[in-house]
């Protein structure tokens, strides 16, 4: 299975990268003198980046170069490779200075220049295409245009991308282009302006979200319920500063492996600081601050720690990737004996807040070191090895469905990424299990074992949602903004029919509040219908209309989110539904 998956993964990147060919075959046959730079697949499409000098191109444009992609393909029946010299390159691509850049480049560190020709058309590639486009590539379709430096440099030219997508099959590309659109609608930025959730403010910067009251409901409850499952399973929640001195990351292995990911350093008196880009270090100092024997351990410590990381700007995006993200963190210090129960009660854990969060379809991403990368990686191919089987073994025994990473560990160890589908089939990445066999000796964390002697624990680095901004993120898009009780910043309002009800409208709002629910009064001299429609917009699960008949029989006319009328209710069986809905977290 683990091998059909990474199949399917390599043939859908060579479908679409064989796209990108198509496209810039396309374009440079309907603007001859435009340049064409680079083409790679990426997740879910490729792109082509152009240079159409002072020609603007836009999504106008598509139908014709569709058009056109659709007319060249016919005749593509293979892709020929040739090797060619750098000389014989730079003719070829004689008036393209992106390509000239690139042969230099290659030429330089050596590598064979190879080209591939379908039809008329001849681009310089590595290759890692599909061998019969007029068969494979039939559903392609051009999805936008957007700005893009080349090389990613703002110094150099800005060149346009035009992105797309390809499919095998009609179904397929059709499906993919429903979650498009219905991905647009519930898009968690225009979701969370409209739902007062989130602010992402100029004057604090970017990738810094600011939650308002009613986003920070929604993590307070994530927490509480995440609180809830640590302490059924023993873990102790600890509190760390969010700085730290940065020598104790280059003792850790940070500063050699992770620093691209930090913030500069900067001085306190005439010490170092940096701000943290992990909790690991934190909590390690809490584990080393007494001796510890092996009745102590597992020592499971927890914290929702806020961390600090180097995104581009270009890379971020609403509360999906930001530059303060905080990881509801825990480290496991332990023998090395109880490695499987640890993970075992860590994926229970992590199954069970799946349920709750009404997210159904999972699978894992095992991530192993790539032995080639000495810079990405602790030097170290026998622990890799062993740490790499242990994980396998697991998800094996647990019965996850997995795919392979090879080059995508932590640099302290191999891991298990939880990845799940939202209620329109699209791929997040949540929850993390790090095995690390490095850091104790490293930091020389000790236990005495049973025998007297020191050993060094093994640490399992969990992330439990991974990061609590992106599943904020991810839960608004899920539900659409439309959350479940539990969750939701407002769970009920109260809209008396008119004026002559507020005191009864007043009196419902008071004792619910009283049973601690979230509840809102909406008396404003507006029609019932305005203010119906606005609970609406604003997605509250439950109205409550009163009305003189309520006001005299100490009742509610009950209404659900999405016009579901539900009848006339006394307030205290009110009070047991929403009580229920809340407390087994229904959705
Ligand atoms: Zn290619
Ligand atoms: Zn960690």
């Amino acid at each position: 299975m683990k091998q059909t998956k990474e199949f399917e993964k390599n043939y859908l990147e060579h479908l679409r990268h064989s796209a990108s060919h198509l496209l810039a075959a396309a374009v440079l046959d309907l603007w001859p003198n435009a340049k064409n730079a680079i083409g790679p697949a990426v997740e879910n499409g490729f792109y082509y980046d152009f240079d159409f000098g002072k020609t603007k191109i836009s999504e106008a444009d598509f139908p014709n170069i569709e058009q056109k992609m659709q007319e060249l393909v016919k005749s593509w029946n293979s892709i020929q490779v040739k090797n060619v010299t750098q000389d014989q390159a730079k003719k070829n691509f004689a008036d393209n200075p992106y390509k000239q850049e690139l042969i230099e480049e290659f030429s330089q560190e050596g590598k064979q220049l190879t080209t591939y020709t379908s039809g008329n058309f001849t681009d310089l590639c590595r290759g890692g295409h599909v061998e019969n486009p007029s068969q494979m590539l039939k559903y392609v379709k051009l999805l936008s245009v957007a700005g893009a430096y080349w090389r990613g440099d703002e110094k150099n030219t800005m060149l346009t991308r035009i992105y797309g997508t390809a499919f095998p099959t009609k179904a397929g590309l059709d499906y993919y282009l429903w979650q498009m659109e219905e991905g647009k609608k519930r898009d968690h930025r225009k979701l969370g302006q409209q739902l007062d959730l989130f602010v992402i403010h100029e004057d604090i910067g970017k990738g810094l979200p600011l939650l308002t009251p009613k986003g920070t409901i929604i993590r307070n409850e994530i927490l509480k319920y995440e609180r809830e499952l640590e302490r059924e399973s023993g873990f102790q929640e600890v509190w760390t500063p969010h700085i730290a001195k940065s020598d104790l990351y280059k003792r850790t292995g940070h500063w050699d492996h992770y620093r691209e990911v930090m913030y500069a350093p900067f001085g306190i008196e005439d010490e170092t600081y940096v701000l943290k880009p992990m909790n690991c270090p934190h909590h390690y100092m809490i584990y080393a601050s007494r001796p510890r024997s092996y009745k102590d351990l597992p020592m499971r410590l927890s914290e929702p720690g806020t961390c600090y990381r180097y995104e581009k700007s270009g890379e971020l995006g609403g509360l999906v990737r930001v530059r303060a993200l905080t990881i509801d963190d825990s480290h496991i210090l332990m023998r090395e004996d109880q490695i499987d129960a640890e993970f075992g009660l860590c994926i229970n854990l992590i199954l069970k807040m799946f349920l709750s969060f009404g997210l159904k379809e999972y699978w894992v991403r095992l991530s192993l070191n790539d032995p080639a990368d000495h810079i990405k990686y602790i030097a170290d191919p026998k622990t890799w090895e062993k740490a790499g089987k242990k994980l396998e073994d697991i998800v094996k025994s647990h019965k996850l469905k997995v795919e392979l990473a090879t080059g995508e560990a932590s640099f302290y160890g191999p891991k298990i990424d939880f990845m799940v589908n939202d209620a329109i089939g699209r791929q997040w990445q949540m929850s993390t299990l790090q095995l690390d066999l490095f850091m104790a000796e490293r930091l020389n964390l000790e236990y005495t074992d049973v025998d007297g002697t020191k050993k060094h624990p093994v640490i399992l680095h969990r992330g439990l949602t991974g990061s609590l901004e992106r599943t904020i993120g991810l839960l608004i898009e899920h539900y659409a903004g439309a959350f479940p009780v539990w969750l939701s910043p407002v769970q009920a309002i109260v809209i008396p029919i008119s004026d002559q009800q507020s005191v009864y409208a007043q009196k419902i709002h008071q004792k619910l509040r009283q049973e601690r629910f979230r509840v809102d009064l909406d008396a404003r001299s507006l029609s019932m219908q305005k203010r119906i429609r606005e609970a609406e917009l604003q997605k509250i699960p439950y109205m409550l209309i009163v009305g003189d008949r309520e006001a005299k029989s100490g009742t509610i006319a009950l209404r659900a989110r999405g016009e579901k009328d539900e009848g006339t209710l006394k307030l205290s069986e009110f009070i047991g539904r929403l009580s229920k809905e809340v407390t087994t977290k229904q959705v």
